[in-house]
């Protein structure tokens, strides 16, 4: 699955969610064997600048469905 999803702007999240520590969408902490990576995107508010979003499976597959 390589589709890109929409993403809340980064600039509305906790610093945990910008570092891929919890959660996007539902801001639950994220463990290694229970987060999908959604890869480097562009951060819309710092030129050049990427970050790093994670989210839990729950959402994940109920992104992608
Ligand atoms: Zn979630």
């Amino acid at each position: 699955m390589t589709a890109l999803v929409d993403l809340p702007n980064p600039a509305t999240l906790s610093d945990a969610q910008q570092r891929g520590a919890s959660c996007v969408w539902c801001a639950s902490l994220l463990t290694p064997g229970d987060a999908h990576d959604l890869g480097p995107r562009p951060d819309p508010a710092f030129v050049c600048a990427t970050w790093f979003p994670r989210c839990c499976l729950t959402c994940w597959e109920g992104r992608t469905r």
